[in-house]
């Protein structure tokens, strides 16, 4: 196939037999969001550019280099959007959801950076995210980390890492920031091309530097919890405390700061070490000042973005989750008098077992090559509708993982024969097994 006919780099397409694997991993975490009493937000995939330099920042990787940015038609400049939390704060302004009772909200879906791909790293890629807007306190954000390392156990994962760390108010953030540049300054010669960039810009994204040649300077740079003002440390401690009496474990990393520029305080990240130097799986924070910065009243906020992609592979890796697509049963059609009632039957089995997938050969053939199909589809159950079995007012009936005898029943053995494997493979998922 000419290049030109394939997917762009990075744009990546879930095939079927991957897919399963990913409903899975969906269906498990938002499960899990709704038991914290979170309602989904739909939110576009395309929003004006500025709503993403407003609110992640000018000075940062994603709206530096990372956008989809393109003029429309009309001339107004628009972007893809490379994360969930502007476009659902945007939303929640609109429609006047900031001031309700409890407002909490997630998404799931594609996003899109244009980014280096390698593994675990894409540039069409999905996250599933949500934000609680309106308290302060330590104690949504101990409920939030704990949310999310249920999420992570709930699609069998618990070997994950929860790492810590607090990014303080903007005030105290700044007199960090310039003790910061200070340190880097005097080893200039140290830093990478990107760290110079960002020595004036952003000095704290060279924290989160994995370049070795820099990680012992980066090791003696002086750390933020050392700047810390009262009421980040009175935060910062009390969520600690919560995790503690939670008896979640988690690691204090002084060098975890976020790509984004809208958070404060909080910010934690959920890291396994399965995945290479992409290890993240999940990240979040508060974000306090996004919502003033806006255009709002100034409103508290926390949230958090998992990437699917990663969470997916992991599950692959563990050998959790379903165990692959196909169908209930696949019925077998042979001669040409049994097609019209092969297709009714067909329609009836439906109407009755909604949950059923039955696949019905198509185009005839032989016995013997239909029944390869059939065991191709991974069908539990070939269904038979021939002549001999119809003059008798029967189907046939074939287990095609026992090895018994293709039987003959009547349609409401058959039925009830489908209904319980139906009912078990459901089960199955339930079960992750
Ligand atoms: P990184 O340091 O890996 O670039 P980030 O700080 O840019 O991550 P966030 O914007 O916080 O990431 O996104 C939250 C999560 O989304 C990440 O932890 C990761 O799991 C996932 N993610 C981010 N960018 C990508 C990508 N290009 N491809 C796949 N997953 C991604
Ligand atoms: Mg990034």
């Amino acid at each position: 196939m000419s290049t030109s006919m394939q997917s762009l780099r990075g744009f990546g397409d879930i095939l079927p037999e991957a897919s399963v694997r990913w409903r899975f991993v969906e269906e498990r975490l938002r499960q899990t969001i709704a038991g914290y009493g979170y309602d989904e937000i739909r939110l576009p995939l395309l929003e004006r550019t500025d709503l993403f330099a407003r609110s992640i920042g000018e000075v940062t990787d994603i709206v530096e280099k990372e956008m989809y940015t393109f003029e429309d038609r009309n001339g107004e400049s628009v972007t893809l959007r490379p994360e969930g939390t502007a476009g659902c704060v945007r939303a929640a302004l609109q429609h006047g959801l900031l001031h309700g009772a409890q407002p909490r909200f997630w998404y799931m879906g594609p996003m899109f950076r244009y980014e280096r791909p390698q593994k675990g790293r894409f540039r069409q890629f999905h996250q599933i995210g949500a934000e609680l807007f309106g308290h302060e306190g330590p104690d949504v954000d101990a409920e939030m980390i704990l949310m999310t390392g249920r999420m992570l156990r709930s699609i069998g994962l618990d070997d994950i890492r929860l790492e810590l760390n607090t990014l303080a108010t903007p005030a105290a953030r700044q007199i960090y920031r310039e003790r910061l540049q200070a340190h880097f300054r005097a080893h200039h010669e140290t830093l990478d091309e990107d760290a110079r960039r960002r020595l004036e810009t952003n000095p704290l994204r060279i924290l989160d530097s994995k370049n070795p040649a820099m990680a012992e300077m980066i090791a003696t740079a002086p750390s933020l919890m050392d700047f810390l003002d009262d009421e980040s440390r009175a935060h910062f401690d009390g969520l600690r405390e919560l995790l503690d009496a939670a008896g979640q474990p988690y690691t204090i990393n002084p060098r975890l700061v976020r790509g984004l520029d809208y958070y404060s305080r909080t910010v934690f990240e959920w890291v396994s070490d399965r995945l290479g130097a992409q290890g993240t799986v999940l990240a979040g924070g508060r974000y306090d000042g996004l919502v003033e910065q806006l255009g709002g009243r100034s409103v508290p906020a926390v949230g958090f973005a998992a990437g699917l992609e990663r969470l997916v592979s992991l599950v692959e890796e563990a050998g959790a989750g379903p165990k692959g697509a196909g169908v209930d049963a696949y019925m077998v059609v042979m001669g040409e008098n049994a097609r019209a009632e092969a297709t009714r039957l067909a329609e009836r089995l439906r109407d009755r077992l909604p949950a059923l997938r039955l696949l019905v050969n198509g185009s005839g053939g032989s016995f013997k090559s239909q029944f390869k199909r059939a065991d191709r589809s991974q069908a539990r159950y070939a269904v038979i509708v021939a002549e001999d079995e119809l003059a008798e007012g029967r189907i046939g009936l074939k287990d095609l993982r026992g090895g018994a005898e293709q039987e003959r029943v009547d349609e409401d053995a058959l039925v009830a024969r489908l209904a319980a494997l139906a009912a078990r493979r459901d089960g199955d998922i339930d079960q992750g097994g």
